[in-house]
């Protein structure tokens, strides 16, 4: 469908950031794939902190215990590996596959109070600069285009509405075979809306120069298609 094979030399980083559960890890993979570039999920970085944080106790009633956290990061190792059958990211904590682990409502109800962690943030924003020094990548987040590369060449700002997104979040959980609400689901999404926009180390928000790609109706297709145009008209131009 795309004629990328002679700008390929040209490397670029795309910064994808937007909501809870708004697709942008779909089209974060679907580039990834067209363009032969590395992707890296920056949220599950944040669920494997919460996971190590709620096997150890460091979390009660949803509050973290700041000092127990941040003295604990430094034996977190995170990484990917690309699952060709699955045709998606698999994520390691310290050689542990915790894919499913982390996708769980008990790490989504609690990763945004461990995201809001200053120091968490900086040594998560560490590695992820260091996964995209040579460019070729395609990264998601909450503050990617704002904090982690202000200079990406293509900033995307994903948003769809809560309910949207509720239900896209609930078929994924219900095809696992994971029982849960739509009621539960749309509470938390809207609950990490409001932590995610209000927190004070990096909160969510549109940067300046960020493409808004809403996609209440559009299809993955459709999606693929825009973004592509971006990248094409970026890298030829
Ligand atoms: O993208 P996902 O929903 O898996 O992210 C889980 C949580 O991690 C978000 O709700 C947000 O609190 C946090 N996060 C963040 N900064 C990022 C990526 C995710 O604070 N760059």
């Amino acid at each position: 469908m795309f004629e990328f094979s002679a700008m390929t030399d040209k490397k670029i980083i795309i910064a994808i950031d937007g909501h809870s559960s708004c697709g942008k890890s779909t089209v974060a993979k679907q580039l990834a794939q067209q363009l032969g570039y590395i992707y890296i999920d920056t949220g599950a970085m944040y669920r494997v902190v919460t996971l190590v944080a709620l096997r150890n106790g460091w979390i009660v009633d949803k509050v973290p215990d700041v000092k127990k956290v941040v003295a604990g990061i430094k034996d977190i190792r995170i990484s990917f590996r690309w699952d060709e059958k699955l045709g998606k990211n698999t994520t390691f904590l310290n050689g542990e596959n915790v894919e499913e682990e982390i996708r769980r409502l008990e790490v989504s109800e609690n990763v945004s109070p461990i995201s809001t962690i200053a120091e968490v943030r900086k040594e998560m924003v560490k590695q992820q600069r260091e996964n995209g020094k040579n460019k070729g990548i395609v990264m998601d987040g909450r503050d990617i285009g704002t904090v982690v590369f202000p200079d990406a060449e293509l900033k995307i700002f994903m948003t769809a509405s809560p309910e949207i997104r509720a239900q896209r979040r609930f078929d994924e959980l219900k095809a696992k075979g994971i029982e849960v609400s739509f009621e539960e689901i749309l509470a938390n999404v809207e609950r990490r809306d409001k932590i995610d926009s209000s927190r004070a180390a990096s909160p969510l928000k549109q940067a300046n120069d960020a493409l808004i790609l809403d996609n209440s109706n559009l299809t993955r297709e459709e999606q693929l298609e825009w973004a592509m145009n971006k990248v094409k008209e970026i890298i030829e131009g």
